[in-house]
């Protein structure tokens, strides 16, 4: 994977030019050949994107001729700037950058613009450095740092880390990066956010093949990263954290590690990150004989390659995010498909899901190749409130409906007539569609191909629960019993049981998990009181559903980490730990904000919710207010010592 932004130059002639550009999304398009020429005049405000449209449909709510007549422009610029020899205009003027990314974004306060600025990145700055380094502060204690998880947030850590001048050492289990895109091998692995934005904005791409990348090009990502931000050699593979202790008289965490061949050893450090991802641990369904079963059967996350499916009687059991992407699949090889749903997932339509980049946008990213950040800014700047505010609770709505308010009914509605056009048999229709409310659950979406592999005629959706497994197969509670060759658990993750299975242990002795109780809580998802120096990545309710990606995520909270070590330093403290009343009153904020949501109002079972039923995943507001809360660390927070 690629991450330069060469410019090939343009040597087209004026018909292939402009010929090159239809069907290419306008607004980004006027921006990113506006930077390039220095036509600033492109940017004219009859094409500026309806920031309604945008927000609600993803359209820029311009009409095809405004379209046509704005391509037709940018290719006259584009020919202008090839006959005078492909020179690339100087570099953005502070005001002509705010008006470009108004032009995109609409109107922004200076917030907003300057998080717009960090995650546009121009010209490949990266805003997000620290601009100090620990030696520059003190210079005789170095700041020594575990990483737990060398994954996608893992890596963004290390990176702050390193960049500030701290003594990094990733411990990772596996034997490369990637984490969830290295464990995820299963047939159709893909991730379902667009990709430009499924990227770091310190790393980010012009080359993505598809809108969507499947799991070898991001594995690719992820250990390209590694290597151009000359990480490896912070990263010891293959070594399993069992434990990591707090020492209150050191001030430091003492970890112990297992290496492959079973060896243990110990390390002290100053702090301590966890970056193993909430998605990490398979989860087995609690089912009775699942051991019993004769025939071969494993987790999507744990997919066997040489696993015979060709004419094979294969059993899925679940029908979340992974199995929608492996089912079509199984659905061409398997002589006959038994998906076992316990609850339909909601399908929202994506029709280029599975699609390569068209030729054209190919073509306006190898020649101008900062349109993929704008067009990245522009995809950022729409699901910064994505679906959320339709997922909302009014109080006055009647829940029982299934749907949550106004606004999330027209969803539903919008829903059901393409469940209307793509599941013309009425029963397997009432299959699939969702009781519970749009956002309760994890959408997935649906190019067709989920949809129609569910129609094939060696393929039927069950949704009679299950009352064992047997040595044969399935057995269901009205007594059928269904034979099976092969079953798959598309099961899902323990994704409440955070840090499983490692010990931690805080002060006095205290260990996380009984401390937590089974319910997990940390003040920004990042720390809990009792354990100071810890820091968790992708830690309690900071997981995002309906809007935006959760690399972003990653990158506020290696700022707030890197940020919270500066203070360490310059405070000259030895420890920081989180006030409990903080750690709280957060807490309290995030729950009641949950249950205004679809997600926490709603009684659908799902892996947001603990044994509690608290949603100890989610992240309940927009993305600009989660930016807003770890800029700065708020240092009545925290007890210094
Ligand atoms: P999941 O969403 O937790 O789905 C698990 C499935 O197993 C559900 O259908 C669940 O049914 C079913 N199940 C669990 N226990 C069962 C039992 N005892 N009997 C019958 N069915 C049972 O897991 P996942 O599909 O692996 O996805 C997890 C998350 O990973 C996703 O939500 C997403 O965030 C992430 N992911 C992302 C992508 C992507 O970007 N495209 C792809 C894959 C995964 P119920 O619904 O009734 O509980």
């Amino acid at each position: 994977m690629r991450l330069d932004f060469d410019a090939q130059p343009v040597v087209e002639d004026d018909h292939t030019i402009n010929r090159r550009l239809d069907g290419v999304p306008v607004p980004q398009l006027l921006v990113a050949a506006a930077h390039l020429t220095g036509e600033v005049g492109l940017l004219a405000d009859e094409f500026r994107p309806d920031p309604s449209s945008v927000q609600m449909t993803g359209e820029d709510g311009l009409s095809p001729e405004q379209a046509d007549r704005a391509r037709d422009l940018v290719a006259r610029a584009l020919i202008r700037f090839r006959d005078a020899g492909c020179k690339p205009a100087p570099p953005l003027t502070g005001e002509q950058l705010r008006s470009s990314i108004e032009f995109l974004c609409g109107p922004v306060d200076d917030d907003h613009f300057q998080l717009f600025e960090e995650e546009l990145a121009l010209g490949g700055a990266d805003l997000r450095k620290p601009a100090w380094r620990a030696s520059e502060i003190t210079p005789d204690r170095p700041m020594t740092v575990a990483i737990i998880g060398a994954g996608m947030s893992g890596i963004v850590t290390a990176l702050r880390l390193r960049q500030a001048g701290c003594s990094v050492r990733v411990y990772e289990k596996n034997a490369d990066v990637g984490g969830t895109w290295l464990e995820n091998t299963y047939p159709g692995c893909r991730v379902d956010v667009p990709n430009h934005l499924y990227s770091y904005s310190f790393a980010q791409s012009p080359h993505w093949p598809q809108f969507n990348s499947t799991q070898p090009v991001l594995l690719d990502y992820f250990r390209t990263c590694v290597e151009e931000l000359h990480l490896a050699d912070a990263i010891s593979y293959c070594h399993e954290v069992d434990e990591a202790v707090w020492n209150d008289d050191a001030s430091s965490w003492t970890v112990t590690v297992r290496d492959a061949e079973g060896r243990r050893s110990a390390h002290q450090f100053d702090a301590l990150v966890s970056a193993v991802g909430q998605l990490n641990r398979p989860s087995f369904p609690d089912i009775e004989g699942i051991d019993s079963f004769e025939g071969r059967s494993f987790h999507s996350a744990r997919w066997e390659d040489d696993v015979e499916v060709d004419g094979a009687r294969v059993g899925v059991i679940g029908s979340g995010a992974s199995a929608v992407q492996f089912i079509p699949w199984l659905a061409e090889r398997a002589a006959q498909l038994t998906i076992y749903q316990r609850t339909p997932p909601w399908l929202v339509p994506m029709p280029n899901y599975h699609d390569d980049l068209p030729e054209n946008l190919r073509w306006v990213l190898d020649h101008i190749p900062e349109y993929a950040r704008w067009d990245r800014l522009s995809v950022f700047s729409r699901l910064q409130e994505g679906l959320l505010p339709r997922t909302v609770v009014d109080p006055d709505w009647d829940i029982a409906s299934g749907s949550v308010s106004a606004e999330n009914d027209a969803i539903r509605q919008g829903l059901t007539a393409y469940y209307e056009f793509v599941f013309p048999d009425p029963d397997l229709r009432a299959k699939m569609l969702p009781a519970y409310p749009f956002g309760a659950k994890r959408m997935v979406v649906d190019s067709g191909v989920y949809s129609t592999a569910l129609q094939r005629e060696n393929v039927t959706v069950e949704t009679e629960p299950i009352a064992a497994i047997t040595p044969s197969g399935v057995a269901l509670e009205d007594g059928r019993i269904i034979d099976h060759d092969v079953i798959i658990y598309g099961t899902g993750f323990r994704a409440s049981q955070f840090l499983t299975p490692m010990r931690i242990v805080g002060r006095g002795g205290a260990d996380l998990h009984e401390a937590w109780g089974g319910d997990a809580r940390a003040h920004l998802g990042l720390t809990i009181p009792g354990f100071p120096n810890l820091f968790l990545m992708y830690g309690p309710n900071t997981n995002i559903v309906v809007n935006g990606s959760i690399v972003y995520f990653s990158e506020c909270q290696a700022h707030y980490i890197a940020e919270s070590l500066r203070l360490l330093l310059e405070r000259g403290a030895k420890s920081m730990d989180c006030r409990r009343e903080a750690h709280d009153a957060y807490n309290e904020r995030i729950d009641a904000a949950t249950l205004e949501r679809a997600w926490g109002a709603s009684d659908v079972s799902s892996w947001y919710k603990n044994e509690f039923g608290r949603v100890a995943q989610n992240w309940p507001f927009n993305l600009f207010d989660y930016w807003n809360q770890t800029r700065e660390v708020n240092e009545d927070d925290y007890l210094f010592s």
